[in-house]
């Protein structure tokens, strides 16, 4: 497992250089020009996922490739990619019996080509789902790029980023700083109820970093969020 930003870029041009009008072709030493890999990019709220995942999309788009973007639960509410800074895409919505390589067989058979999937909010997908991730990376030569956070408001990984953790080629930690209200790194979501730090409860409620409602989630420094103060917001 690596745990470097700097793998991002690496994956994304080897991506793009070896599938393009070579798919599944062999170098002279027999191994395969293109590997598909699964990728794992993690890191807390507000720190950009979905607008990587979205520029992910372009760029691999520009280059000719074909993929599809999922999410699940959006901050939207509805099928598509929302970004806080305003970027939106359709998206299909994964559901607990959607299956991840029913979809992309379908599209290969309508006759749309399948070079990658985005997967957005991956966090929250089933364990299921990451599996089904795997073997489309293995078997169907899909490159899959996974964007979600790691932990959730007790701080304890989502199962499926503990899947993510376990079974991808490649893990980086998205660098975009978010800072905790004191200027420490933020990295832990702190569920806030009422405007208290709350530790039980259901793993996902929806809720958004402005208070709308009764539920907000906003992002702490370890030490905030074991004290679970607020710094007075
Ligand atoms: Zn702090």
């Amino acid at each position: 497992m690596t745990d470097d930003a700097a793998t991002a870029p690496t994956c994304l041009a080897r991506g793009l250089s070896g599938s393009v009008g070579d798919p599944g072709g062999r170098g002279a030493d027999g191994r395969p020009r293109h590997a598909a890999a699964l990728t794992f990019f993690w890191g807390p709220m507000d720190c950009g996922k979905s607008t990587m995942a979205l520029q992910m999309n372009y760029n691999h788009a520009r280059q000719g490739r074909r993929g599809l973007v999922t999410t699940r639960i959006d901050r939207s509410l509805g099928p598509q990619v929302t970004t806080r800074i305003g970027l939106a895409h359709t998206a299909i919505e994964v559901t607990d019996t959607l299956d991840l390589r029913t979809l992309v067989r379908q599209a290969r058979d309508d006759g749309v080509r399948v070079d990658y999937l985005i997967c957005d909010e991956a966090s929250f997908y089933e364990v299921a789902h990451v599996e089904q991730m795997a073997e489309l990376v293995d078997r169907y030569d899909v490159d899959v790029y996974a964007f979600g956070l790691a932990t959730d408001f007790r701080s304890c990984l989502f199962p499926a980023a503990q899947r993510l953790f376990e079974l991808a080629d490649k893990v980086a930690r998205i660098q975009v700083e978010v800072l905790c209200w004191c200027g420490r790194e933020g990295l832990l979501n702190a569920r806030v109820v009422d405007g208290e730090v709350v530790r039980s409860g259901a793993q996902v409620v929806i809720g958004d970093t402005v208070p709308t409602g009764q539920v907000r989630y906003q992002v702490l420094c370890r030490r905030h969020h074991r004290t679970g103060d607020l710094g007075g917001q």
